[in-house]
């Protein structure tokens, strides 16, 4: 029988354990993962925000894995050598393949400056950052570093959760969520104005303290609690591996999710990038990737011929305020309300239903 590793418990994965609960596949699979709660993305802000407790907003791979006949080893890959088909753990142990699925997610890109890791918090493992805010619940001041859709939602979280903490949005571009639809910036900027939440573009952080971050241009925001939501880099890991990568380093797969250099490697959700179809790290697209990967990693385990997928080009984009308030956006519409939130909620509650067992 051949050794089929799935590596990382990401979203995609949900859907290959549910396959693999439908029809096993010709072959002894195990999941490699280092916690058996895997944070649902989608549901953190309202967390942080107060609308859910940590654990609501988890799913619990261990009987996920059971149903499907997968053997659940709590442990993390530091090291993989495509050329020998092996695996090394943090434990130390070393793990051997014939396939391997990967969908560990990414790594926080945290900004090389001092201070940084030990004055500021990355906003992944989010089970970490909800720690260090429980923590930091007596800060009267905050501020999110990186204006993207997962940045404003977590300002907006926090000032909801301590009204009276003065938050601050900071990030480099000339304007919040570059490269999403100006609708929606326009949206969230009134959002933003409306919650009295100060926003900073064109600002690059030159230091941090336990007090303040600093700005290039001499500015300096007071932040006694300040979260990296910087962007999304590769695992380190990967460097040595052997697999193709891209230009940052996610591994680089074609339409069957195979790893362009080793067709036994397939990778799913933010480690990786469909290099004729690459779409942005979103839990959307790696939950859109579930299913085709589980199918073909059916078929390579039976030598059957893989099937292409291409990612839709659009999705639907749902932003919590902070408050029981949300903006919806897809291409170029945008529409808010709190009929939105409970929208979102009505979907995150199903998406979790689905994996509860
Ligand atoms: C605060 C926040 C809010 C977000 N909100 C949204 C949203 O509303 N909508 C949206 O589409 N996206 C959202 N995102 C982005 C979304 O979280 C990611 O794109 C999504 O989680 C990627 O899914 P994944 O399957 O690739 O990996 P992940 O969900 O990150 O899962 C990776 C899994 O691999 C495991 N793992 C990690 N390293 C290793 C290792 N070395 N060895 C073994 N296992 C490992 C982890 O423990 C985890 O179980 C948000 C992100 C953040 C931070």
């Amino acid at each position: 029988m051949k050794r089929l590793v799935l590596l990382g418990g990401g979203h995609a994965h949900l859907f290959v354990l549910e396959a693999f609960a439908r029809e096993q596949p010709e072959a002894v699979v195990s999941l490699i993962t280092p916690d058996a709660l895997t944070p649902y993305s989608g549901m953190m802000p309202g967390v942080i925000a107060g609308h859910y407790d940590y654990r609501q907003a988890c799913i619990d791979l261990a009987p996920l894995a059971a149903r499907a006949g997968c053997a659940l080893r709590l442990d993390a890959a530091v090291s993989l050598d495509a050329a020998q088909r092996q695996i090394r753990l943090a434990s130390g142990e070393v793990i051997d393949y014939d396939l391997l699925s990967i969908d560990t997610g990414s790594t926080p890109r945290i900004p090389d400056l001092p201070g940084a890791d030990t004055c500021g918090h990355p906003v992944k493992p989010i089970g970490q950052l909800l720690d260090s805010w429980h923590t930091a619940r007596a800060a009267r001041s905050a501020a999110v570093v990186g204006a993207g859709a997962a940045g404003v939602e977590i300002i907006m979280a926090l000032h909801h959760r301590q009204p009276r903490m003065r938050c601050t949005l900071v990030d480099r571009a000339p304007c919040l969520l570059d490269g999403l639809p100006v609708r929606l910036q326009r949206r969230v900027i009134a959002e933003l104005v409306r919650q009295r939440i100060e926003v900073v573009t064109d600002a690059r952080v030159s230091g941090i303290d336990g007090d303040a971050l600093r700005l290039e241009d001499g500015r300096s925001i007071p932040s006694q609690f300040t979260v990296w939501a910087t962007g999304a880099a590769p695992p380190a890991w990967l460097r040595g591996s052997g697999l193709a990568l891209d230009e940052r380093g996610f591994i680089a797969t074609g339409p069957t999710l195979q790893s362009l250099s080793h067709p036994e490697v397939f990778a799913a959700g933010d480690v990786a990038t469909m290099i004729d179809a690459p779409r942005p790290k979103s839990g959307v697209f790696a939950v859109r990737a579930g299913p085709p990967l589980a199918a073909n990693l059916l078929r390579a385990a039976r030598r059957d011929t893989l099937q292409p997928w291409t990612p839709q080009t659009r999705a639907l984009l749902l932003l919590a305020c902070g408050r029981r308030h949300a903006i919806a956006s897809r291409g170029g519409w945008s529409l808010q309300g709190d009929w939105v939130w409970r929208w979102k909620d009505r979907i995150d509650r199903a998406f979790m239903r689905r994996f509860d067992l």
